[in-house]
């Protein structure tokens, strides 16, 4: 299809699906409502932890789910506007030590590999981690990617059409990387990595999380060395570029994480 066909086509998707990103403001094509991404969000996730071991006791899979609520309750304090319905959110580790990865599926679905936690280490440094997973997911990043794919396979709506439509399904759960080795392999396009990472900073320093964790988690990344884990590696910007980008946030970000933590110690005192 030549550009000049596609222009028509191009307007009246963009009339019907165009939203903002919170926090900065880009505005995105999207054209999958709220209510298919918490479906679609749960398929992929079924899918793809269908033949993986859960942690679901113990110390480290305690830890995932008291990291993914403080950032979720950071994410209803920054960006409001872009909430999932709370009750969708799921945090997850999956006993897989040769995974070095995390993955999120739309509508809030966060799952963790053991094989990851050596790179993080601490709290905080699950915190760099999951808050990035969790500004994909606000982000809709995701929507975004199957409405660029539904788009290019000439669909129009992602409504009636898209979803019921077996071929339709196809796209959507290849733009949704569903069913590659690890789970929810998404190819998340460096303006999408970049976005998540930034939101991701303004959401650990909210949840209380020195966010300065997340330039030696980023290195730490660098180092990790031949099991280059998809999400964090393969199509993230080069670590380099991703901590020079941190450090310019880093003001910013210090200062929201100082402010919060000044916030929760006059709530304490008011108790
Ligand atoms: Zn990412």
């Amino acid at each position: 299809m030549t550009q000049i066909r596609l222009f028509p086509i191009l307007l009246l998707v963009l009339s019907a699906g165009c939203s903002h990103v919170a926090g900065t403001g880009r505005s995105q094509l999207n054209m999958v409502s709220p209510s298919q991404e918490a479906e679609l969000g749960a398929e992929a996730f079924n899918e793809a932890t269908a033949d993986v071991t859960l942690i679901t006791n113990g110390p480290e899979a305690d830890m995932v789910r008291r990291v993914g609520r403080r950032i979720v309750n950071a994410a209803e304090v920054l960006y409001p506007d872009s909430m999932v319905e709370d009750d969708q959110w799921k945090f997850v580790l999956i006993d897989d030590d040769s995974v070095q990865n995390a993955w999120a599926a739309p509508g809030g679905k966060v799952a963790i590999y053991t094989g990851i936690l050596p790179v993080t280490k601490t709290e905080a440094g699950l915190a760099v981690v999951m808050a990035h997973e969790v500004a994909h997911v606000l982000a809709h990043h995701s929507a975004e990617q199957i409405s660029h794919a539904l788009l290019m396979n000439g669909v129009l709506s992602a409504g009636s059409a898209a979803m019921g439509d077996s071929a339709n399904r196809a796209v959507v759960m290849q733009a949704l990387g569903v069913g590659g080795q690890y789970g929810v392999a998404l190819p998340f396009s460096r303006l999408h990595e970049a976005e998540a990472d930034e939101l991701g900073l303004f959401l650990m320093a909210e949840a209380g999380y020195d966010p300065r964790t997340a330039i030696a988690v980023w290195e730490r990344m660098g180092e990790s060395g031949s099991a280059r884990p998809p999400e964090f590696m393969s199509t993230h910007p080069a670590p380099e570029n991703r901590v020079e980008e941190f450090e310019r946030l880093m003001p910013e970000a210090m200062e929201l994480y100082h402010e919060a933590e000044r916030h929760r110690q006059r709530a304490k005192q008011s108790r």
